[in-house]
């Protein structure tokens, strides 16, 4: 982790405008000689206090605007700023969707009756600011011990067994952590050993690996696509269904290394999915959301999933009241095809599951409070949902 933080100041000492805004075009108003340095600081406070640690691929720091890189929406998502943090909303966890409450072994959460999810380990080739998992994802921080999911083959048989001789499981969710963190031999272990139960139907790897690191899909040495395509042939031959989840919230995070990289697992009968976060300052106006959703259809990427974001520790400078996804459906809705029109949903905090957005029993705007239910999940059992608390000017 110290590693990571000093080499991401190196980077960042290289890369920030080092001169007034007079002198180069086009950089953030009011950067000055020591704006930089003020930077650098914000980020050292800000990933002291962050509940998640520091992972950065070169693609992601490529894609972020540097000459305005306090609003730029890709450093937003991965790279804390001390002096943007917001005060926790009461209600906020870290385990804000009480996965581990609905796990009868370690990493593996079973909630909805036919599905289960594998967390198969707890890296990822970025750690992003609002995860889901931050209880358990990416390496102890400043602030936080995680309850680390190692991808040992010990913990994976017990939940294989478990999988194998629980025949209402029909859907299997491998994740993590990201699944693009597994060896190419492991992703076929995990891949065969599901297909092989006669329980298991479908099977979805969930990795934000095609978002920012695309250039490992179409690097020939890498063993990781050619595992993973493997696998979803092996699926078709008999008869089940393997999909790649992926993770895009922004359109600059798509370029033409991510359109070879999507064109090369499509061409390959891969069928990928995106699953969107909402996030304040990144995708919450009609215009980004509708432009991601449009190149994410063009890439043959079915946009799958808008999420509400989680209401997750630390992070609430990035999360946006219920109104604004209720607002993103109603004036999305209708101007692109339905089948790649994504479902704008809720991750019930407490368990509940994911319900579309506009399916609440109440919603009061004033005091941020929506009440929910999820009667095939959980019977008459109220959820609440709670937005940011109201910001002081
Ligand atoms: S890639 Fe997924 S699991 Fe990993 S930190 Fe981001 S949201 Fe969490």
């Amino acid at each position: 982790m110290a590693g990571t933080k000093d080499k991401l100041m190196r980077f960042l000492s290289s890369v920030l405008p080092k001169v007034s805004d007079e002198a180069h075009e086009g950089q953030q108003p009011g950067w000055n000689s020591d704006s930089s340095d003020q930077f650098i600081r914000d980020v050292e406070e800000g990933i002291k206090a962050a509940p998640m640690s520091i992972r950065l691929t070169p693609h992601i720091l490529s894609i972020i605007d540097w000459r305005h890189p306090v609003e730029d929406p890709i450093r937003c998502q991965f790279i804390p700023l001390a002096t943007t943090i917001v005060p926790d909303h009461a209600a906020v966890s870290l385990d804000s969707l009480h996965e581990t409450d609905d796990s009868p072994l370690d990493g593996l959460v079973h909630r909805y009756p036919d599905k289960v999810l594998f967390l198969a380990t707890s890296i990822c080739p970025v750690y992003c600011r609002f995860c889901t998992r931050s209880y358990s994802v990416g390496g102890p921080t400043e602030s936080v011990t995680k309850a680390s999911m190692r991808p040992t083959l010990r913990r994976w048989n017990a939940m294989f067994d478990y999988i194998a001789q629980t025949p209402a499981v029909q859907d299997v969710v491998v994740s993590g952590g990201d699944s693009y963190y597994l060896a190419p031999d492991h992703v076929r272990l995990v891949g065969e050993r599901l297909l092989d139960m006669p329980n298991i139907k479908r099977i979805r790897f969930a990795t934000k690996g095609l978002a920012v690191n695309p250039a490992r899909i179409l690097d020939s040495k890498d063993g990781w696509a050619e595992a993973f395509i493997d696998v979803s042939n092996k699926g078709r031959s008999v008869g089940k269904q393997v999909a790649m989840h992926t993770h895009f919230n922004h359109p600059k995070e798509i370029n033409w290394v991510t359109e070879l990289a999507a064109r090369h697992l499509f061409e390959r009968g891969v069928i990928v999915r995106n699953q969107t976060v909402l996030l304040k300052g990144v995708n919450d106006d009609i215009e980004t959301m509708s432009k991601l959703i449009r190149l994410l259809a063009d890439l043959n990427i079915q946009p799958y999933y808008v999420y509400q974001a989680d209401m997750v520790r630390g992070t609430e400078d990035l999360r946006t009241p219920l109104s604004t996804i209720l607002e993103l459906e109603r004036n999305i809705r209708g101007t692109i095809a339905g089948f790649m029109t994504p479902s704008f949903v809720v991750d019930l905090p407490g368990g509940g599951g994911k319900r579309l957005s506009n399916s609440f029993e109440t919603y009061n705007s004033i005091t941020g409070i929506s009440t929910w239910k999820a009667p095939g999940v959980t019977g008459d059992k109220i959820f609440e949902y709670h937005d940011p608390l109201p910001r002081v000017a």
